[in-house]
């Protein structure tokens, strides 16, 4: 028989392209290497790393309880019951894609894919080589850590987003190469848990992609708290030692240091995830390791589309793979769809202060030639960051003078991630700065913040 559709990867991208083809009606197949379905987000991304950052929170509750009148002697933290935890809540939703499968009458076939061509796929499957024959094949292969050349992960010492996700102890210390949302978010996470932590960036601010005043609250921040944060700080010669790992740092002051501790996270990019999955059968030309694709997905080669972190040019996001995946399964099927909007893909980091952003930053709204009016509002007067304890941050908004057009929002607050979806909906509606300062907000409410920033274009907050 023949599939309609064979999905390699079940990541958020394939397995969400998945089940939208058996809703479909598509014949479909599901190819997956690893035991279990989830893909990088769900099995050593997303999904752990916000498991065990709302318990360096709670953990945070516990250490300081005095605040809220509560008294707590003695708090123990058990991080192997923490990693236990994490664990029951990832097999949990991996057992969902499962049903998802089921429900959607996709066939799960796990095995090793190599393409020969864009119609045949050949598994390699614990029984032995399986060939399927399909119409179309969609690439959802995901994408695995950027390490520096000639060094390996252990799970010891040189730790990528994989290792740090099984330790069972919590480390004395660690230095985090990297300031992305990755590196970010361990850092933010261990110094909660206790571990003394060395934030390491080579370019001049971290979290580099966010709006600039954004990288420098979140530097203020985790400065504050006494995190060390080195910017514009280059990393070398990064080596085991004998009680743990010594890399060789140049600060941006151009002093050198010989930095040790006892673990070091690689956090410094993703690669793709492309080498010996049979392109070289198809017409594809690879460009860095990535794969080329149109509005639609489709890549050089007719049948065959990609999604996901292994496009090149696409912001490694599971919702934007799960939407990329969504928009190829339309195109295969022939239904009505609508290519991606970039300026609408929202991006969290979560981290405490968390941070929620969409659209142009300042710098990148004034490059573009707009003639620019922010907002921003703090989240020191926010009654409801007052109840919760978290002070830390602002709402900006960036928006163009003449009609009111919103640019961006760009959040840096407690959960900050949760109310950023009020700046997509309003700039996915094409709502104006004067229809978002007129939107009543529920009381109390961090989104107030949102509110208020938008008013404070006009010098018409209220709380500030
Ligand atoms: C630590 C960390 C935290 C993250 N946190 C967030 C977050 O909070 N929010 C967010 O939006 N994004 C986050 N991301 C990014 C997110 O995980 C990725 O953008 C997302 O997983 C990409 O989905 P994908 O479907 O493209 O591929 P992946 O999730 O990488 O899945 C690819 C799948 O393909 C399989 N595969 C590869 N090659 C083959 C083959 N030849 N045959 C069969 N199977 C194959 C792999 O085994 C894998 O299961 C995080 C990433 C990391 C590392």
């Amino acid at each position: 028989m023949t599939y309609d559709l064979v999905i390699v990867g079940s990541g958020p991208g394939g397995y969400s392209a998945a089940v939208r083809a058996g809703q479909y009606g598509l014949r479909t197949a599901l190819v997956e290497r690893s035991p279990r379905l989830g893909g990088t987000c769900l099995l050593v991304g997303c999904i752990p790393t916000k498991a065990l950052l709302h318990t360096a929170e709670v953990w945070q509750r516990f250490l300081n309880p005095a605040a809220d009148g509560i008294a707590c002697d003695n708090p123990r933290l058990d991080f192997s019951k923490v990693v236990d935890h994490k664990n029951q809540i990832v097999a949990k939703h991996s057992k969902g894609i499962d049903f998802l499968m089921k429900k959607n009458k996709v066939d799960v076939i796990k095995g090793q894919a190599v393409l020969r061509g864009a119609n045949q796929v050949e598994v390699q499957t614990g029984q032995g080589a399986r060939t399927l024959d399909t119409k179309n094949v969609i690439l959802a292969t995901g994408s695995e850590a950027r390490m520096f050349p000639g060094l390996r992960p252990d799970p010891d010492r040189i730790l990528t987003n994989v290792e740090i996700l099984d330790l069972r102890a919590i480390p004395k210390s660690m230095i985090v190469i990297g300031s992305g949302a990755v590196g970010s978010e361990f850092a933010s996470m261990f110094h909660r848990f206790g571990t003394k932590v060395t934030l390491l960036e080579m370019l001049p601010r971290i979290v580099p992609f966010e709006d600039e005043e954004i990288s420098k609250e979140l530097e203020r921040v985790f400065k504050k708290k006494g995190i060390r944060v080195e910017t514009g700080a280059k990393a070398e010669n990064i080596r085991r030692v004998e009680d743990g790992v010594q890399v060789t740092l140049t600060l941006a002051s151009g002093q050198r240091e010989e930095l040790q501790a006892e673990k070091v996270l690689i956090g410094v990019g993703r690669k793709p995830v492309t080498d010996g999955l049979g392109l070289d059968s198809t017409r594809v030309a690879l460009d860095r390791g990535f794969i080329p694709v149109d509005q639609f997905q489709r890549t050089a080669e007719p049948g065959l589309y990609a999604i996901g972190d292994v496009v090149a040019g696409t912001p490694q996001l599971a919702h934007v793979a799960t939407k990329e995946g969504l928009v190829a399964v339309a195109h295969i099927a022939g239904k009505p769809v609508q290519p991606i909007n970039r300026r609408l893909i929202p991006a969290a980091t979560y981290t405490e202060p968390g941070i929620g952003s969409v659209g142009l930053t300042e710098a990148e709204a004034r490059a573009q030639g707009y003639q620019v009016k922010t907002g921003k509002f703090s989240f020191m007067p926010n009654s409801m960051a007052s109840i919760l304890g978290r002070h830390d941050g602002f709402v900006k908004v960036v928006t163009e003078e003449k009609y009111g057009e919103i640019l961006g929002v760009h959040i840096i607050g407690p959960l900050a991630w949760e109310y950023l979806s009020e700046g997509v909906a309003a700039m996915a509606a094409e709502a104006t700065a004067d229809l978002m300062m007129n939107t009543i907000h529920a009381h109390p409410t961090l989104s107030e913040a949102v509110g208020e920033a938008f008013n404070a274009i006009y010098g018409l907050a209220i709380n500030a």
